[in-house]
C-alpha cells in the first residue's frame, strides 16, 4: 500500500469515527478525544453536564481551578496561565484572579509587576522547567496526530 494510499484510509476512519462534529467549529484540526484547542489555543473539554458549559464545552484550566477549589467558578473569576502558556493546565500553573485583575496582568504584557513576576518565579522554579518541555512536546504530538489530513 502506498503512503498516500494508507494517509487516505486513515482520515476516512477518522471520518467515519467523528462523523460531522470533527469538521464543526474553528479547532476542528486540533480534535484529541473529548478535548480540542481553540482558536485562541485554550484547551475545551466537552462537559455537557457542566452549569457553564458553552456549546457543550468548558475551559481545562477553568476545570482544574475548580477541582482545587471543590465549587464551579463565578462568572467573574478568572484564571492566568503564570507561565503564559494556555494550554499548560498543571494545577501550579493556574492562578485564580478576577476578571478585571486579568486584563491587567494582560494589560501590562511582558512588564509585569514585581510581585508578579516574582510569583511567577516560585511557581516555576525547579522542577517546572524539566515537566514542561515534556508537556509542549506532547502538546505537539497531540496536535500532529489528531490533524484532519
Ligand atoms: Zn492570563
Amino acid at each position: 500500500m502506498s503512503e498516500h494510499q494508507r494517509r487516505t484510509l486513515v482520515s476516512r476512519r477518522k471520518d467515519l469515527k467523528w462523523g460531522r462534529s470533527a469538521r464543526e467549529g474553528k479547532g476542528n484540526s486540533n480534535w484529541h478525544g473529548g478535548k480540542y484547542f481553540d482558536d485562541k489555543g485554550y484547551v475545551r473539554v466537552r462537559m455537557t453536564q457542566h452549569p457553564y458549559q458553552v456549546h457543550g464545552y468548558v475551559y481545562e484550566h477553568r476545570l482544574v481551578m475548580e477541582l482545587i477549589l471543590g465549587r464551579y467558578l463565578r462568572s467573574w473569576e478568572s484564571c492566568h496561565h503564570i507561565n503564559e502558556v494556555k494550554s499548560d493546565n498543571r494545577a501550579e500553573n493556574i492562578f485564580l484572579c478576577s476578571v478585571s485583575e486579568h486584563s491587567a496582568i494582560h494589560r501590562e504584557g511582558h512588564t509585569h509587576t514585581m510581585e508578579h513576576k516574582d510569583y511567577m518565579r516560585k511557581k516555576m522554579k525547579g522542577k517546572a522547567s524539566k515537566n514542561f518541555k515534556g508537556k509542549s512536546k506532547n502538546i505537539i504530538k497531540m496536535r500532529d496526530t489528531a490533524s484532519d489530513e
